[in-house]
């Protein structure tokens, strides 16, 4: 059976999950449905990112210890994601006793293999990235990502990961595999900035500095870099490396992640697994970043970008549909409510709803006939699985509701009312269970709803689905 392995990035506990964190959520489950519809074998991994400097920080703000605080606000990220019907397989902590184990014993074997050094390390540190950063990184004097954050100069005893000896290895997979970055413009991104050169990695942090972390095995004085470790979630969160999970589902298919995390995703991410000899994921997926009502995300938002609160206004397949629907996937987007509203009356609720409303009243009065479905051979399948294999979700949507229109017109051409033909309605009845298939990944509930009413022995108009707004 064919495996796919979809993994997320996994969230920064610092602060509360936002529609940001959702909108890559619903990208990587929509891929997860996707497959398994396809029959194949599929692991959805995803999870919270707990240890390091911000998140020291934000609790001691918070006067709580940094595991008192990750686990008040871990289970949060958890429960905002079943809000969504976001169906992953694993949700995995980097406080996980399984996940710190493994992450010693990987240290341990890429030091057997002669890739990690004693050294000392000076440079810009951005605490927003928990990263050291260039000088070239700068943009007047902060950190691009962090404009309101000072960058600080540090200078410590550190061991290293030698990442420039693998700076021909990651060249050559770039070239060899250009489905490895996606989308291709940020593949020449990273390229361009690893032929400037890599320099070793720092990977640990002296304890009497910053102490919440995965304790170093190879000195205790110290604790691995929280990117390091973090990074190791998606072998550890399958079991690597002797778990028959592992075995059967890695590599990764898809890694989905923002730009922010892109260097150490692309670069540093597949070094580490180079030092082992492990194979890296075959497609890094990198989402745009989401603005909310034309504004920037941040704290000052309150509630209004809480996943929970967005769900309970809207419903989840709706936030769900306009998020594959309205964006280019890659492309930076302005997840704006008035937009929302509008493709959920004019698409789901006129469209898709008006549809199944119809058909199923009709159905109701006059029965069905078998038939041969000619109908759907407007339906252009392969069209759409292509456009869902280079993760065009907005094209793909289109596909399927440009099939829904075509049904819709049919039911307007064919006049079921007067003719009560029963064949017609058979294949209206056969083609909205193929439209309700189609859509399941991307709004699984109303789907499921509408493929048990067309199931039924008898079918009955029943309740409403989409209401405006
Ligand atoms: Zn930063």
């Amino acid at each position: 059976m064919k495996k796919f392995y979809v993994t997320t990035a996994i969230d920064y506990v610092n602060s509360e999950p936002h529609i940001g964190h959702a909108y890559q959520k619903i990208i990587a489950d929509v891929l997860a449905r996707w497959h398994k519809n396809k029959g194949e074998d599929v692991f959805f991994l995803t999870g919270t990112d707990e240890h390091g400097q911000k998140v020291a920080n934000s609790a001691k703000e918070k006067g709580k210890s940094p595991k008192a605080f990750v686990d008040g606000l871990a289970p949060k990220f958890e429960k905002a994601w079943n809000l969504l019907d976001v169906g992953f397989d694993r949700f995995i902590r980097t406080t996980d006793k399984d996940h710190e184990e493994k992450v010693k014993e990987f240290v341990d074997l890429v030091n057997k293999k002669g890739d990690i050094y004693k050294g000392e390390y000076k440079g810009l540190y951005c605490e927003g990235c928990e990263a050291y950063i260039t000088e070239k990184d700068l943009v007047d004097g902060k950190c691009k990502f962090h404009p309101n954050k000072e960058v600080k100069e540090l200078s410590e005893e550190a061991y290293f990961f030698r990442l420039s000896k693998y700076e021909k290895k990651l060249l050559e997979l770039y070239d060899k595999h250009p489905e490895y970055i996606l989308p291709s413009f940020r593949r020449k991104e990273i390229i361009n900035r690893v032929k400037e050169g890599l320099r070793d990695l720092n990977m640990t942090r002296l304890k009497e500095s910053m102490d919440w972390g995965i304790d170093f095995p190879l000195d205790d004085k110290n604790v691995i870099y929280v990117w390091f470790e973090a990074l190791l979630n998606y072998i550890t969160g399958i079991g690597w490396p002797d778990d028959k999970k592992f075995k059967k589902f890695w590599p990764a298919d898809v890694e989905l992640l923002g730009i922010d995390n892109g260097w150490f995703h692309c670069v540093i991410w597949p070094a580490m697994l180079m030092s082992l000899g492990i194979k890296p994921a075959k497609t890094i997926l990198i989402n745009g970043f989401l603005t909310f009502n034309g504004q920037k995300i941040s704290k000052s938002l309150g509630n209004s970008i809480s996943p929970n609160e967005l769900v309970k206004k809207y419903g989840a397949d709706t936030i769900r549909y306009y998020v594959c629907r309205n964006f280019v996937f890659g492309q930076d987007g302005d997840f704006s409510e008035k937009e929302l509203v509008s493709r959920y009356n004019n698409e789901l609720a006129d469209k898709l709803g008006n549809l199944v409303s119809r058909v199923a009243g009709l159905i109701e009065r006059n029965g069905v006939e078998r038939c041969e479905v000619k109908l759907l051979k407007k339906l252009k399948e392969k069209e759409i699985d292509k456009k869902m294999e280079s993760f065009e979700f907005d094209k793909a949507l289109n596909e399927i509701f440009a099939f829904i229109d075509v049904c819709n017109e049919y039911v307007q051409n064919k006049k079921p009312w007067e003719t009560k033909d029963k064949k017609i309605l058979y294949e209206l009845k056969e083609s909205i269970l193929k439209i309700s298939e189609l859509l399941w990944p991307f709004i699984p509930s109303s789907a499921e709803k509408i493929k048990k009413q067309f199931s039924a022995k008898k079918i009955v108009k029943g309740e409403v689905l989409f209401r405006k707004i």
